[in-house]
């Protein structure tokens, strides 16, 4: 499927639904002048605030605000772009909104705007997923993350590979026209050394990215344990002070997932198996039926028990119900009571950790015991926030370096996987790519971005 019109002048609402201090109407189009003078009585001068009424059809004022005009090309998407802020109430919005739609302007898809500045080289694409990613952000370190990818960082490693791949190819490619002449071995060293060189970059940049994601999804979590063991408690202590703001992650039913704790920047998904009963109530029904589908899709189980008491019999009960690939970690509770020491093990059967949640022993054993099953490793300063797609491609780059090192430098075959790596490399930026890979990317994106 093609993507929207590029050429429709678009409007959306570019602030959060609701009541607020300010609320923004964005514009973008090829040429706003018209749009703008019939609107606020005259083009704003570019890039300045400017105090302006704005005006209905018959010239009477619908707000008083500040308008902003960017002119084409020096704007967030290349085009021409109004802002217009106003008050911030859901009707007023909507009615100057309207005007913009009277005046010839359509309802904005969304990530139109950022899409748009795609297509306009205001961006790349991972820098637009990195748009998302921010706004997405559950906490403050994936926002940090997510703003390196936004500024350019990813895309200056991945693009920083690309050249490199290039210089490469320019040497092998060169030997290959030359079949007859004599091949210098320094050349064919310094191929294979610079091969080695990029396939240590590849696996770097991957490493980076798969702690990325991990910061971007996190880690599902499955929770289970009898009712009084602690399981709030816990949560609770975990969570500290650092509430993680719950957000739609990918993959996940918001409505599965009781609550989100953070540690160390790395979001953990719980999913409750408390409401999980047979009912012939079909509300509650549909309910179960998505906790059920987001506990397939998880990563580990939490399994709570009173250290006093170990494992019953119903929680035994529990976990045979739940899909076998769950990491297991056990949680012997109430340590304070037991008079059992805090310890971490993990063994074959998973994790089993002992802790209070009342004195907060033996947490830090299991915020880390956590952190190791999400595959997050300490520091994690430079990382990127890389999406699955990045991560497929980056591997199938290492796939194909990998590949082209076990045949000779002088082969078809090699240069054959030095230009398939590259295209996976400009699939990320975006150099290559399918329109419905942007449908799929700013579908995702709210509207006014
Ligand atoms: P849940 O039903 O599993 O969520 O359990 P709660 O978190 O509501 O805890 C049940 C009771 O156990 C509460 O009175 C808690 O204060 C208490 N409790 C939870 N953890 C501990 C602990 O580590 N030590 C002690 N002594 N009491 C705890």
């Amino acid at each position: 499927m093609a993507g929207p019109s590029a050429s429709d002048v678009i409007a959306a609402i570019g602030t959060a639904p609701g009541r607020g201090g300010i609320g923004i109407v964005r514009v973008s189009g090829k040429r706003l002048e018209q749009l703008a003078s019939r609107l606020l009585g005259g083009v704003p001068a570019p890039r300045l605030a400017v105090r302006a009424t704005f005006r209905g059809a018959a010239g009477e004022p619908i707000d008083d605000g500040i308008a902003l005009f960017f002119a084409a090309p020096a704007s967030y998407t290349g085009e021409d772009v109004l802002e217009l802020q106003g008050h911030g109430g859901p009707v007023v919005l909507q009615m100057i909104l309207r005007r913009c739609v009277e005046l010839g302007a359509r309802l904005a898809e969304p990530g139109e705007f950022t899409r748009r500045a795609f297509l306009n080289d205001k961006l790349d694409l991972a820098q637009a997923e990195g748009v998302a990613d921010l706004i997405d952000a559950a906490t403050e370190a994936a926002a940090r993350c997510a703003l390196r990818s936004l500024r350019g960082e990813f895309s200056e490693v991945i693009g920083n590979l690309a050249k490199r791949l290039v210089e490469l190819r320019t040497l092998v490619e060169a030997t290959l026209d030359f079949p007859e002449e004599e091949i210098d071995r320094v050349d064919r060293e310094d191929a294979h050394g610079r091969l080695r060189d990029l396939q240590e970059a590849v696996r770097h940049a991957l490493a980076r990215g798969r702690q990325g994601s991990v910061l971007r999804s996190g880690l599902q979590v499955v929770l289970a344990g009898q009712p009084n063991v602690g399981k709030s408690s816990l949560l609770n202590r975990l969570a500290g002070e650092d509430l993680a703001i719950v957000t739609e992650i990918p993959g996940t039913t918001r409505d599965a997932v009781r609550q989100t704790v953070q540690i160390e920047g790395v979001p953990l998904n719980i999913i409750d198996t408390a409401g999980l009963r047979d009912t012939a109530d079909k509300v509650e029904a549909i309910g179960i039926a998505r906790t059920w589908e987001a506990i397939e899709r998880a990563d580990a189980m939490l399994l709570i028990v009173d250290a006093r008491e170990g494992v019953t019999a119903a929680d035994v009960a529990i976990v045979e119900r739940l899909p076998r690939k769950l990491k297991p970690v056990t949680v012997f509770n109430k340590i304070d009571l037991s008079g059992d020491a805090p310890r971490a093990e993990e063994d074959e059967q998973g994790w089993r950790i002992h802790v209070s949640a009342r004195t907060g022993e033996g947490l830090d054993a299991l915020r880390r015991a956590l952190l190791a099953l999400a595959g997050w490793q300490a520091g994690g300063e430079d990382v990127f926030m890389a999406r699955e797609r990045h991560l497929v491609s980056l591997e199938r780059v290492a796939q194909a370096l990998e590949r082209a090192g076990q045949t000779m430098p002088q082969s078809e075959l090699f240069a054959e996987e030095l230009r398939l790596a590259q295209r996976e490399l400009g699939s990320i930026t975006g150099e290559f790519s399918a329109d419905d890979l942007l449908g799929q990317i700013f579908a995702r994106f709210c509207v006014g971005k």
